[in-house]
């Protein structure tokens, strides 16, 4: 018997899961290694975002195993997983409209640390978390906006204050989930920047439909169809590979 891998962030091994008698992930197998950044990609209904459920435990897996740092977390609850390590951003928001910036971060700061927040209560009571909130604020571009309430943030920033949520919670293992959506060029492009910029000890994991956004920020990709890994590997290599045009890229990226 071979030993945990810790030089794996994720480790997924044939995971299968079904809706009734949609078969949405078939045996899937992938491993992501500490630090790198890894895409999925693949058409719409490929079950890409069912394979992220079942990896932050949103989802039970009907079978297969999984593991976060070498430690085996099938059957763990998502907030086990969180207090892992595993922390993800979500494709509709979930911030706290009605507060300050940071004040979300300092939620999302003080969520895995059974810390209890009370608005009133003075702010050096919480120096350290403080400090950690204005880091993650200048690392997610939201500095000049700590005071601003994030329901008048513009949708762009909002998106940032979400990247910033999931980073706040010091995680290891980042899942984004189509960060970029609905973005305008210029919004994604100070999103990105921002991704490419986030510490490179925590490892990505992001499902992402534009191929331009993939190609610049993973270092490799894997592609899902019809519930399966189609083919895995670098940008260069996914942007040659015939299947994946045939099913995915079409001819703009050949
Ligand atoms: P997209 O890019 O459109 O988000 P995806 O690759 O993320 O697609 P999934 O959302 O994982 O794909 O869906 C995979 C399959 O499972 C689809 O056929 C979908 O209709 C089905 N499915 C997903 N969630 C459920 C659910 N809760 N109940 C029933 N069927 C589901």
């Amino acid at each position: 018997m071979t030993g945990p891998d810790q030089k794996l962030a994720l480790s997924i091994q044939s995971v299968s899961k079904s809706f009734g008698g949609i078969q949405a992930v078939r045996s899937v197998s992938l491993d992501v290694p500490v630090g790198e950044r890894r895409a999925l990609i693949g058409p719409n209904g490929a079950g890409k975002t069912t394979l992220f459920n079942v990896v932050t435990g949103e989802l039970p897996a009907d079978g297969g195993r999984i593991q976060l740092f070498g430690v085996d977390i099938t059957h763990k609850s998502v907030q086990e997983r969180a207090k892992m390590g595993l922390a993800r951003t979500y494709q509709i928001s979930q911030l706290f409209l009605h507060l300050t910036v940071e004040q979300n971060l300092f939620l999302a700061a003080s969520a895995n640390r059974g810390m209890e927040f009370h608005l009133f209560r003075p702010w050096h009571r919480y120096r350290s978390e403080r400090d950690w909130v204005l880091e993650v604020a200048e690392q997610v571009g939201l500095s000049d906006h700590l005071h601003d309430i994030v329901s008048e943030l513009s949708h762009g920033l909002q998106r940032q204050l979400e990247l910033g949520m999931a980073v706040a919670m010091r995680p290891r293992l980042l899942m984004l989930d189509e960060p970029a959506a609905g973005l305008s060029p210029t919004e994604r492009v100070t999103l990105v920047s921002l991704i490419k910029n986030l510490p490179k000890e925590i490892t990505l994991v992001l499902i992402e439909h534009n191929m331009e956004l993939v190609l610049d920020l993973a270092d490799r990709i894997t592609v899902m169809n019809r519930g399966s890994v189609l083919a895995e590997g670098t940008p260069a290599e996914i942007r040659a590979n015939e299947e994946v045009q045939r099913v995915y890229l079409g001819s703009s990226y050949a």
